[in-house]
């Protein structure tokens, strides 16, 4: 217990970051990158995590600040820009999805065609880079680099040293650019184009930054620092998939299995992981495993996701939808003023108009609960439903078509349906040509019910 004035406790997400780095902290396996000679010169003890939740509060523990070359942690991001520019269909027939199940240096190219595994893998981000959409090399570059910083929420400028020595030692990529481009898969001036590859992976980053980008992800590709909308959120769910399967190159499979989270990691030791609608998390640790990824940075990840639940095939919590009425107007008419017949009647047919109303969110599985009750509550046809809806503060997509034509189908079965939704919502749901109704309230939905009820009695 802290006395009030002393000091303000550390927050658990804080508190698990400092816990997992400092236990990890005393693992010395794996070897620094030297491949790139600019990278040798990383700190092996260098050791940050950070986490960016999705109302943009940042959990911090270690070397977060510390600045390093993004590297392949660049390419969802550069996949993300190319699926903006030219949607999936037109990406996929230049790069293929499929794990490689090989090094990310790997000549993993189709038999035939050329076509790169996947985006992740060196072959497939120079091809992915190939396809930015720019009138030049210079411009294209720019876009890249604006593209990464409105991830990071901040300008992000280029290590020129990492870059020069890349650059100097960038055969391997130069000798699988110049294969695709033979087969027929890279099109373009090879020189520019593995150049423009280089800068993209010598892009300057922290922990701190990578956490952001990776919440930009789990948040639908909006920036949960700036408010930006960064990508489109089917093009955030695309880019997701593909790090969930692909993002650790060899390791792919088992890290899915036991971290659970679509992931990506780079030569400089940098590991990105996104907690769809969660949090962004990123860990910085030079020394790398043989597959070429960060040693600290796959065990915190997967222990943060343990300690903090986030395996993706967790079965969520449900259970945020509730039924707060089901009954009828005879035990709840509205209060409009009625003459003594039209009262008798509705005393004793007002079991004709059933109502139910709902509280929550509706996704697939409370939408479904929600249809079910409706079902039960209704009369037999002809008869009326209000649905009040008011208090449902968010329809999924999916969701709302469920209702949609729920509500349709009863319409054409021969029931009136009179609905009560915040705006939005209603918007959502309706369709053109529908039949259904949409009220202010509950209370002249009920009403107006009970009007055309009383209508037909004529
Ligand atoms: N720039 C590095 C290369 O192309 C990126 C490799 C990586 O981070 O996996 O070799």
């Amino acid at each position: 217990m802290t006395s009030a004035g002393t000091h303000i406790p550390v927050d658990p997400v804080t508190a698990g970051l400092r816990e997992i780095r400092e236990r990890l902290g005393r693992i010395t396996d794996g070897e620094v990158a030297n491949y790139i000679p600019e990278l040798a010169r990383a700190d092996p003890d260098a050791f940050g995590i950070a986490v960016v939740s999705m109302s943009g509060h940042r959990y911090l523990a270690g070397d977060t600040d510390v600045a390093f070359s993004i590297q392949s942690v660049s390419k969802p991001f550069v996949y993300a820009l190319a699926l903006a520019d030219l949607g999936l269909d037109a990406v996929l027939r230049r790069v293929n999805a499929e794990p490689s199940g090989e090094a990310y240096n790997a000549i993993s190219l189709e038999p035939g065609t050329g076509r790169p595994a996947n985006p992740m893998v060196n072959a497939g981000a120079i091809v992915t880079t190939s396809l930015i959409v720019a009138p030049d090399a210079a411009a294209r570059f720019e876009r890249i680099r604006a593209c990464l910083s409105a991830f990071a929420g901040r300008d992000l400028d280029v290590d020129e040293q990492v870059y020069a020595s890349e650059a100097a030692t960038g055969d391997r990529n130069r000798a699988l650019a110049y294969l695709m481009r033979g087969a027929g898969s890279l099109v373009g001036d090879v020189h520019e184009i593995v150049e423009t590859y280089f800068r993209q992976c010598s892009v300057r980053v922290t922990a701190a930054d990578l956490a952001v980008m990776a919440a930009t992800l789990a948040n639908g590709g909006v920036n949960p620092l700036t408010g930006v909308t960064v990508i489109q959120e089917p093009v955030a769910v695309q880019v997701l998939a593909l790090m969930a399967t692909c993002g650790l190159y060899d390791e792919a499979g088992a890290w899915l299995l036991r971290a659970g989270l679509p992931a990506k990691s780079g030569v400089s030791g940098g590991l990105i992981a996104a907690s769809p609608a969660r949090l962004g998390i990123a860990v910085y640790s030079p020394p790398l495993d043989v597959a070429g990824n960060s040693v600290r940075g796959v065990k915190a990840l997967t222990e943060a996701s343990e300690r903090f639940a986030l395996h993706l095939m967790h079965r969520p919590l449900q259970q945020t939808l509730t039924v707060t009425d089901r009954s009828t107007a005879r035990e709840h008419p509205s209060a409009r003023p009625r003459d003594a017949a039209a009262t008798a009647i509705l005393r004793r047919d007002g079991r004709r108009i059933a109502i139910v109303s709902a509280q929550g969110t509706l996704e697939f599985t409370e939408t479904e609960r929600l249809l079910n009750e409706v079902r039960t509550a209704l009369p037999p046809a002809p008869g009326w439903l209000v649905l009040d809806l008011e208090r449902v503060t968010h329809v999924a997509k999916g969701a709302a078509a469920m209702l949609g034509a729920t509500l349709g189908d009863l319409v054409r079965s021969g029931y009136e349906v009179a609905v009560t939704a915040q705006e939005s919502m209603a918007k959502e749901a309706h369709r053109d040509g529908d039949t259904w109704t949409v009220f202010a309230g509950r209370e002249q939905a009920v009403a107006w019910c009970e009007d055309r009820l009383l209508a037909g009695r004529g």
